[in-house]
């Protein structure tokens, strides 16, 4: 038995073939068809296609054979793939010196006719054989030959069309798992962005909402049209609580009072710190008389419910009049602050 030399691209071609991903995988009927088609049209009892791996030829489809892989060297493919352009034929292998006496011909199946039209991947690479065997010497008509040949390049089709439609699968699945990424990054993002628009309108001494969210919400009431009232509560003698007590007491008094103006306010409005120690309340669709009750209110219930320290509030009230500006509206409330504050404290004042 004469050896199979290697092709000269071995190492290229066995690369090609890995490629393909196609060895050791289960029997796939395209490929047993076209086995059998094959050894209709030469009329054999034997057929396969043979891949030619490092040290084995591997058997993709096969028919009237019993192994699934043999070893290289007894191998008739090993040879046929040496010259990827011809069909290979071997009338008889007795007479044959290189298969003569390789164990197919000595014994099981006892081969005597092979045929074998080379795979070719796509860069023209020889991967195996699509062959046909008898047990007996036999010919090869040419249109049997040619018929060989086509159905050859049919397998290295299929070959082909399996392993793009793995590599696009792959490719499916990669975008499946970067779009989901993309999702999470996303959701991240939109959780993250949410914190810093929180942030930016809420004041983190006290809790409640703070000038910026003030002004825009009362921006949009005047803009409306919607007739309100504004507050502004200014803590009186503040200064004393800081300079006697200091000023972390100061800020707790603070987050205190914030506490009772919005439990007292009963949800009704938009309570918020306006800056230092004045806060603002805004009362949406409330008559001035309405809101100066409601003020005076919110005014005891910073008196009583001091805990450690007694700490009043002044109010300035301003009602909004037709078309009034937030500027305006603002100033007018300050000023009625001003006149509680002139007029001795712990009062509500309304703006004319
Ligand atoms: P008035 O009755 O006239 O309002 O007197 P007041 O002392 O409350 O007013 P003034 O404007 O003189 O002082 C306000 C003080 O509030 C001064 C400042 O140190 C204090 N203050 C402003 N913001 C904070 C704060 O965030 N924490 C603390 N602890 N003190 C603050
Ligand atoms: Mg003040
Ligand atoms: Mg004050």
């Amino acid at each position: 038995m004469n050896r199979p030399l290697k092709p000269d691209n071995e190492a290229e071609r066995l690369a090609a073939l890995r490629g393909y991903e196609v060895l050791d995988t289960p029997r796939e009927d395209a490929f047993d068809d076209l086995v059998m088609i094959a050894s209709a049209i030469c009329g054999m009892p034997m057929g396969s296609v043979s891949l030619i791996d490092a040290d084995r030829q591997w058997f993709k489809a096969r028919l009237g054979l019993a192994d699934a892989e043999t070893s290289r060297d007894s191998a008739f493919c090993a040879h046929a793939i040496l010259d990827p352009d011809a069909v290979m034929v071997v009338p008889d292998a007795v007479d044959d010196p290189r298969f003569r006496d390789t164990p197919f011909v000595v014994g099981s199946p006892g081969i005597r006719f092979y045929a074998g039209a080379p795979l070719l991947s796509a860069e023209g690479l020889p991967l195996g054989t699509l062959c046909v065997m008898d047990r007996q010497p036999r010919t090869l008509q040419p249109h049997q030959v040619e018929a060989l040949n086509a159905l050859s390049r049919q397998v290295s089709q299929l070959l082909e069309l399996r392993r793009v439609s793995k590599a696009l699968n792959l490719q499916l699945q990669d975008r499946v798992w970067y779009e989901d990424q993309l999702h999470r990054y996303q959701e991240a993002l939109e959780a993250h962005n949410a914190d810093l628009i929180e942030q930016t309108r809420t004041d983190p001494l006290t809790g409640l909402a703070n000038r910026r969210a003030f002004s825009a919400a009362l921006g949009n009431v005047l803009q409306a049209g919607q007739p309100c009232c504004v507050a502004i509560i200014d803590i009186d003698h503040f200064k004393v609580v800081n300079d006697v007590h200091g000023h972390l007491v100061g800020d707790r008094v603070l987050a205190e009072v914030a506490g009772q103006l919005r439990a007292a306010s009963g949800g009704h409005g938009t309570i918020a710190r306006y800056g230092g120690e004045e806060f603002v309340w805004l009362l949406p669709d409330t008559p001035g008389a309405h809101a100066e009750l409601q003020c005076n209110h919110l005014r005891e219930a910073v008196r009583h419910a001091s805990e450690a320290l007694p700490v009043t509030i002044s109010v300035g009230l301003a009602a909004a009049m037709p078309g009034e500006s937030l500027a305006s509206l603002m100033e007018r409330a300050d000023q009625a602050l001003y006149a509680a504050k002139r007029n001795g404290r712990d009062r509500v004042e309304i703006a004319r």
